[in-house]
């Protein structure tokens, strides 16, 4: 309530006026969560501290954890030889590059980036912003107008949500990768707009599976659209290179006119990338907000991307062990019972409980025996798919695995939520 802290002391501030923050709505909601949260008995899940390198084990409050919580896919971030070219990096260019790229920003390594992004995707050219969200919202923003229309897969990420949002483009759903009901809307609507952008993503982070991109690239060269694929959980996850959903497909990439992802998974960093035509990675060059009136992407940040690009490249053995790691995950828990939805086993494998309490009474107990993934509550998803995302990498191992499923599997036992 308003003149009380969400955690249930006096606010300051001048209680009862509405320029008490405590008024606003974001804040009564949160304190009506916490005041849920602890009716039920239950621990804040979010937030926690990790004292070290998260992979597939890590340090909180001293102790070290089985974790599934974060993507490390490739076991990069940590790696000495991506920690190395970060140091090197600040030693030759400081910690900041002190300006928009465009007005002094601009460094070497900035452009070997690009250059490895942009030859990832077989694309003439990339760019990268100083971050995923930042990329997808003034992409978006930039590249539509209110006359244009955007259809994406009801699953997308919020940042592609909120750049279509600030587009002014009219934004249609359609249901999760059913390219039949998505033919049907462009049968309705097309003519009615100038251009049309079709979004889905490589692997979706929710539910780890990927769409057949055959199919959409059939349907944009049909109906005269463009086609955005957010690669951000994709590359070094999907295909036998870790090339993402275009291997991962046999499809040929150049039919693809916005690749996007990030460099927070796989590469060990944080940012975002376009990769496409010279054209398309032009414009945003010169206009698009979000990369030309913010400050370049460091040097360190960039060094070990591409570092971790490059061991991508030179180390498919990571990637083949990333694939026998989510095969083995996905197939012990569908063993076991679990509903792992629509998951292919390609390091994003969802345990889904049906709803909210549950699923974070379930993320204490695995906390309790050492064990830390995260729950994905409402409204994140819809409340009676409330779940536990694992999120796998190459260094988790079969004993790992089987430890932590042993116990979802006896903690959900009995609450109905078994196959
Ligand atoms: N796209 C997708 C599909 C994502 O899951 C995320 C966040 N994990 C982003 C974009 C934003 O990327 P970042 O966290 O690197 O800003």
């Amino acid at each position: 309530p308003p003149g009380q802290a969400a955690d249930g002391r006096p606010a300051t501030g001048s209680a009862g006026s509405w320029t008490d923050f405590t008024a606003h709505p974001g804040y009564r909601h949160l304190a009506l969560m916490r005041q849920g949260a602890s009716r039920l008995g239950l621990t804040d899940p979010f937030f926690k501290v990790h004292e070290g390198t998260a992979g597939a084990t890590s340090t909180l409050e001293g102790r070290t954890f089985i974790n599934f919580a974060s993507y490390n896919y490739l076991g990069y971030s940590g790696d000495p030889r991506v920690n190395q070219a970060a140091r090197d990096a600040v030693e030759r260019y400081g910690t900041s590059v002190s300006a928009s790229r465009a007005v002094s920003g601009e460094r070497p390594i900035h452009q070997a980036l690009e250059q490895a992004l942009a030859e990832a995707y077989e694309a003439e050219d990339a760019v990268a912003f100083v971050s995923g969200h930042a990329t997808n919202v003034s992409t978006l923003g930039y590249l539509l107008g209110p006359r244009d229309l955007v259809l994406h897969d009801e699953y997308i990420h919020n940042s592609a949500l909120v750049g279509t949002q600030l587009s002014g483009a009219k934004r249609m759903p359609f249901p999760h990768n059913d390219a039949e009901r998505l033919d049907a809307l462009l049968e309705r609507h097309r003519h009615r707009f100038e251009r049309v952008l079709i979004i889905i993503e490589g692997l979706y982070s929710m539910d780890g599976d990927a769409p057949d991109l055959d199919r959409f690239v059939a349907l944009k060269q049909r109906h005269d659209a463009w086609l955005m694929v957010d690669e951000a959980h994709a590359l070094g996850v999907l295909g036998e290179r870790g090339r993402g959903l275009y291997e991962h497909c046999g499809t040929s990439p150049g039919d693809v006119d916005i690749w996007m992802g990030t460099l927070s998974k796989t590469l060990a960093g944080c940012g975002g990338y376009i990769a496409g035509t010279r054209p398309l990675v032009e414009i945003l060059r010169y206009f698009a907000p979000g990369f030309l009136y913010s400050v370049g992407m460091p040097a360190q940040v960039a060094a070990p991307a591409l570092r971790a690009l490059e061991l991508m490249r030179a180390e498919p053995e990571r990637v083949a062990r990333l694939h026998a790691v989510s095969a083995y995950f996905l197939a012990q828990a569908q063993r076991r019972g679990l509903d792992t939805g629509y998951s292919i086993g390609a390091a994003v494998v969802p345990v889904i409980v049906g709803n909210s309490p549950l699923a974070t009474r379930l993320c204490q107990a695995l906390y309790d025996r050492g064990i830390n993934v995260q729950p994905i509550v409402y409204p994140a998803v819809p409340e009676n798919s409330a779940r536990l995302r694992f999120f796998l990498s190459c260094d988790h191992t079969q004993e790992q695995i089987d430890r932590t499923l042993d116990v979802v599997h006896q903690q959900l036992d009995g609450t109905g939520t078994l196959r």
